[in-house]
């Protein structure tokens, strides 16, 4: 008998299992595919891996010349890139694999079906447990006309073709996926469309964010389509043929490839459907994590909410508090977003656009102001904070720039602990760094900003 079993090894089951473990349960994780789930083998870690060296190759490029490093000719190798990915990948799953044998966690590399409330099925083993969670993760979201053309890509196919990656291709979604594939792409030197539903690319990020990396991709040649709808897509030999249309305009766009990218959706089989589990978009569960089903619980992107590697690690870890019989609330109101383009962007609490500009001051900081930044000759970006106009509570950042995805821990720590203009400015930031940018925008609330 267990006292737990997690469906779904990914960010949200296994640190959810360790956890469990520390807390004294008999834990078993079932995984059908590899440990670490789609962020460890097709998501986050492989595709920083490559904009990693599609990073190195931008710099080399755009850089070197200018910091008196000679470099006679610079190319990349894909087969290498490849394989620097793969141990990438390789060393990750092992290192779970081992914190799963460290923490005496039964490992069943198997699909599971779920029997009733406390049994689970894996092939003819039926295990009984006290409590289950359903971690069983998300999949790309594919819908007409791009389920009926054969060869399209989704982020989950571009990692096994990397040798082949083609020379043209068209994104279909100007979201997260969308604008971090470009970037590794176009830092390539390969011809890229993106087609945008939105008004623009990123639509849930502020405009001014939006527009700094928007700048950015069309520098590396990009061509980007906001407020298009792809209306018809057809093959001729090897090439895709594609018809976007904005208010009856047509635009025609021929590419070797087409990754779709508009967003993913939750993996919920039948056997999750069929024990009465309350569903919407995903599965619903309390700020417990808890379901309906008082001993079934749910975290990560099955809940189809907030689809973060990080969040669904924090949502292992609140539903594994409340099985060991704590009452751990999540809290969602200081959640970092981070997009890995070039340059960076991360955000975290209220954005400009939906704040109220009578109760809130904004201010900015760019990049370009900044000592640090002239030292590895950045210009571009910004920090915008958004402060509470009466208290002068800090509720919002909004960071472009290099090395913003480290950055934003500020401005969590701020807005998670409602930390005033003036505690952030009363902590002394080391120089040069780039963190001295927050702390002149927030002196900029004040209009007291130091640089500028
Ligand atoms: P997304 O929701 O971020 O972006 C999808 C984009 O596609 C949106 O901009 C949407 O307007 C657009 N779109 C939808 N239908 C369209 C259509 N028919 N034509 C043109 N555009 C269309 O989703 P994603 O980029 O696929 O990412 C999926 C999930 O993975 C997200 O929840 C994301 O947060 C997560 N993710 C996070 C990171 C990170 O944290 N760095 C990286 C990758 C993915």
């Amino acid at each position: 008998m267990y006292d737990v079993i997690i469906i779904g090894a990914g960010p949200a089951g296994y640190v959810s299992a360790i956890r469990l473990s520390q807390l004294g349960k008999k834990v078993a994780i079932i995984e059908k595919e590899y440990l670490g789930g789609t962020c460890t083998n097709k998501g986050c870690i492989p595709t920083k891996t490559l904009l990693s060296c599609a990073h190195l190759y931008d710099e080399i490029i755009s850089k070197s010349n200018k910091f008196g490093i000679n470099i006679n000719s610079v190319s990349y190798d894909l087969n290498k890139m490849d394989n620097y990915l793969t141990t990438v990948v390789t060393q990750t799953r092992k290192g779970i694999e081992y914190l799963i044998k460290k923490n005496k966690i039964d490992f069943i590399n198997a699909t599971a079906e779920i029997v009733d409330t406390n049994h689970v099925k894996t092939g003819n083993n039926i295990l009984e447990t006290k409590n289950i969670i359903l971690a069983h993760g998300s999949e790309p979201a594919v819908f007409p006309p791009f389920n009926s053309i054969e060869g399209i890509w989704t982020s989950d196919d571009f990692f096994i073709n990397l040798k082949d990656i083609p020379n043209s291709i068209l994104i279909v979604g100007g979201g997260v996926i969308g604008v971090e594939f470009a970037t590794f792409l176009a830092s390539l030197g390969k011809k890229v469309y993106i087609v945008e539903l939105m008004d623009h690319i990123l639509p849930t990020e502020d405009l001014d964010v939006s527009q700094e990396i928007k700048r950015s991709l069309l520098r590396k040649g990009v061509e980007i389509y906001e407020k298009n709808k792809v209306i018809k897509v057809e093959k001729d030999g090897k090439m895709y043929i594609s018809k976007i249309e904005e208010n009856g305009k047509i635009t025609e766009i021929n590419s070797e490839k087409i990754l779709l990218a508009v967003g993913r959706k939750p993996v919920i089989p039948e056997d999750v459907k069929k024990i009465g589990i309350e569903i919407n978009k995903g599965i619903k569960t309390d700020l417990n994590m808890r379901t309906n089903i008082s001993n079934i619980y749910a975290i990560g992107d099955i809940r189809a909410d907030i689809m973060l590697a990080h969040v669904a690690m924090y949502e292992g870890i609140v539903a594994a508090h409340n099985i060991a019989g704590e009452n751990k609330i999540m809290d969602y109101n200081a959640v970092p977003n981070v997009i890995f383009s070039n340059p960076e962007i991360a955000t975290v609490g209220i954005k400009e656009k939906d704040a109220n500009p009578e109760e809130v001051i904004v201010s900015k900081f760019p990049v370009s102001a900044n000592a640090r930044a002239r030292t590895i000759n950045e210009k571009n970006g910004f920090v915008k904070v958004i402060a509470d106009k009466r208290s002068k509570k800090i509720i919002g950042i909004s960071i472009v720039s290099q090395n913003a995805t480290e950055m934003i821990m500020e401005g969590v720590l701020a807005v998670k602990y409602g930390m005033t203009t003036n505690q952030l400015t009363d902590a002394i930031h080391p120089h040069p760094t780039l963190s001295e940018i927050i702390l002149e925008a927030v002196e900029g609330v004040e209009g007291k900003a130091i640089h500028i």
